[in-house]
C-alpha cells in the first residue's frame, strides 16, 4: 500500500515537467515499473478475494474554488479556426479580406490558424509580421495550427510565444512537447480529432478540443464522442468551434479557384465560438476558453445557448457551463437559455446529456426560449450535465449555403461539472 500511496500523485505533468528532459523520463520510467510491479503482485488477490482497494479511485476533491460571477462579465463571438494567405492551399484569403468580413459580421476576437509547417515554424515572422494583422475592433488572438504527422491542434496565446519551439518538438514524446507547451504558457486544442489527421497526442496535453469543425455539423459526431470520454474520465476539456475556412470570395471572376464555392457555405463564423470572458481582452478570451465558460453556435446570428445551475436552490442561478462545484446532495435547478435572435414561432429542442448518456428532451419556445429541469447529482463520484440545442436555422445572408450543412443544429454548451478534481 505504501508504494501505492508515492505512486499517486496530483499532477504528473507537474511533477515531471519541471525538472530538465533527462530527469523526468527517469522518473516516468521507474514510475511505470513500479506501477507494473504493483499490478503484477496484486493481480492475485484480485482474483480470489475482494480486499483490493483502488489506489487511484476518485475520492473527496475537498474544497473547491468559489465560483466566479456569472454576470460579471461580457459574452464575446468569435472565430478560431481558419486560414489566410500564409496557409498554402487558401485562396483568395488575405488577412485583411478575414478580419474585414468578421467585422461586418460582429464578431469580438479571432484567431488565424495558419499551418506552421507551411512556413517551417516561423509564424511569428509570416501571419503575425503581416502588416494586415492588426484590428482596431476586434480582438487578435496569436496562434496558428500545429500541423503534424499525428495531427492538428490549434494554439491560442494573448501574446506571441515562441510558436517555432512547439513546431521542432512535434514528434518527440508526448511529455517533452507537454514540458515544452507549459514553458510557452500557450492554450493548445485538439482540431478535428476524428477521422483524417486525427489528433495522435496524449489529450493530457491540451486545453480544449474542436467538437464542432466546419459548417458540416454531421461529420463531428465522432469528435462529440471522444469529447465526452474525455470528460467522463475526468479530463474536463472545453468543447470549442472552427470553420477551419481556407477560401474567400474572390475579388475578380477570374481570381476564383477550383475551390472558391466553399467560401459561400463554410466562412467565418460557421460555427461562432461564444466565451462569457470578465473584460473585453485578449487575455480574458483565452481564460474564458480554458475554464469552459464557453458555447457554440451554428453562425453568429444564431441563438446563443446559455447553461446556468441554481445550486442552493435559492432561486438563482449560481453557476454556469464550465463551473464545478461540490454536490450538496439535494436537488439543483439547471436553466437553458438561448440568447439572441431567434425564429419567429420556432420550438427549439433542448437534449440534454449527463455523464455522456441521453439525460432527457425538451421543447422551448418563445423570445427568449427557456427550458427548466432539476436533478440530484450524486454526491460521491463526478458527475456533469451538457446540451445540444437544435431546430430551425437561423439565416446566415453572408454565408447562404452553411444553413443546409448544418441543418437543424443550433448550438451546444459546455458541461456544468460537480466533482471534478482541479488538480488532476
Ligand atoms: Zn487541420
Ligand atoms: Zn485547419
Amino acid at each position: 500500500m505504501i508504494a501505492h500511496k508515492t505512486l499517486k500523485p496530483n499532477n504528473n505533468y507537474d511533477i515531471v515537467f519541471n525538472n530538465n528532459r533527462k530527469t523526468p523520463m527517469l522518473v516516468s520510467i521507474i514510475r511505470i515499473g513500479l506501477l507494473m510491479m504493483t499490478t503484477y503482485c496484486f493481480s492475485g488477490t484480485a482474483r480470489g478475494q475482494s480486499n483490493h482497494s483502488n489506489p487511484w479511485a476518485v475520492t473527496d476533491v475537498g474544497v473547491l474554488p468559489p465560483i466566479a460571477s456569472i454576470t460579471g462579465g461580457v459574452w464575446l463571438k468569435g472565430e478560431l479556426h481558419v486560414h489566410s494567405r500564409h496557409s498554402k492551399e487558401s485562396s483568395n484569403n488575405p488577412i485583411s479580406k478575414i478580419l474585414a468580413f468578421s467585422k461586418a459580421v460582429g464578431m469580438d476576437y479571432i484567431c488565424i490558424t495558419d499551418h506552421d509547417n507551411h512556413v517551417n515554424g516561423d509564424v511569428a515572422n509570416n501571419t503575425w509580421a503581416d502588416p494586415e494583422f492588426k484590428s482596431d475592433s476586434i480582438l487578435l488572438l496569436y496562434g496558428a495550427e500545429w500541423t503534424t504527422t499525428r495531427g492538428h491542434g490549434n494554439v491560442f496565446s494573448a501574446r506571441p510565444y515562441d510558436h517555432q519551439r512547439l513546431y521542432d518538438v512535434r514528434d518527440q514524446r508526448d511529455v517533452v512537447i507537454g514540458a515544452v507547451k507549459k514553458q510557452l504558457g500557450v492554450h493548445l486544442s485538439a482540431n478535428h480529432p476524428s477521422g483524417k489527421d486525427h489528433f495522435g497526442y496524449s489529450y493530457d496535453m491540451v486545453n480544449s478540443i474542436e467538437v464542432w469543425n466546419s459548417a458540416v455539423w454531421s461529420k463531428n459526431a465522432n469528435a462529440i464522442m471522444i469529447w465526452d470520454d474525455m470528460l467522463s474520465s475526468g479530463r474536463k476539456l472545453t468543447g470549442r468551434g472552427g470553420s477551419d475556412a481556407h477560401h474567400g470570395v474572390p475579388d475578380k471572376p477570374e481570381q476564383a479557384t477550383t475551390n472558391s464555392y466553399q467560401a459561400k457555405a463554410n466562412y467565418v463564423g460557421t460555427p461562432t465560438t461564444w466565451v462569457f470572458a470578465t473584460a473585453r481582452t485578449s487575455q480574458a478570451v483565452v481564460d474564458a476558453l480554458t475554464n469552459g465558460r464557453v458555447s457554440v453556435s451554428a453562425n453568429p446570428y444564431a441563438p446563443r445557448v446559455e447553461f446556468y445551475a441554481d445550486l442552493d436552490q435559492d432561486g438563482k442561478m449560481d453557476m454556469m457551463m464550465g463551473d464545478n462545484a461540490r454536490p450538496t446532495g439535494k436537488p439543483v435547478k439547471f436553466r437553458v437559455q438561448l440568447t439572441g435572435q431567434t425564429v419567429s414561432g420556432a420550438t427549439y429542442t433542448v437534449n440534454v446529456v449527463k455523464n455522456g448518456d441521453k439525460f432527457g428532451t425538451f421543447q422551448a419556445t418563445g423570445k427568449l426560449p427557456t427550458v427548466e429541469f432539476t436533478d440530484t447529482p450524486a454526491t460521491s463520484g463526478r458527475t456533469y450535465y451538457r446540451v445540444v440545442v437544435e431546430g430551425p436555422p437561423t439565416a446566415y445572408p453572408q454565408v447562404p449555403q452553411s444553413m443546409a450543412l448544418s441543418g437543424n443544429m443550433v448550438g451546444l454548451s459546455n458541461p456544468i461539472c460537480f466533482n471534478f478534481d482541479p488538480n488532476f
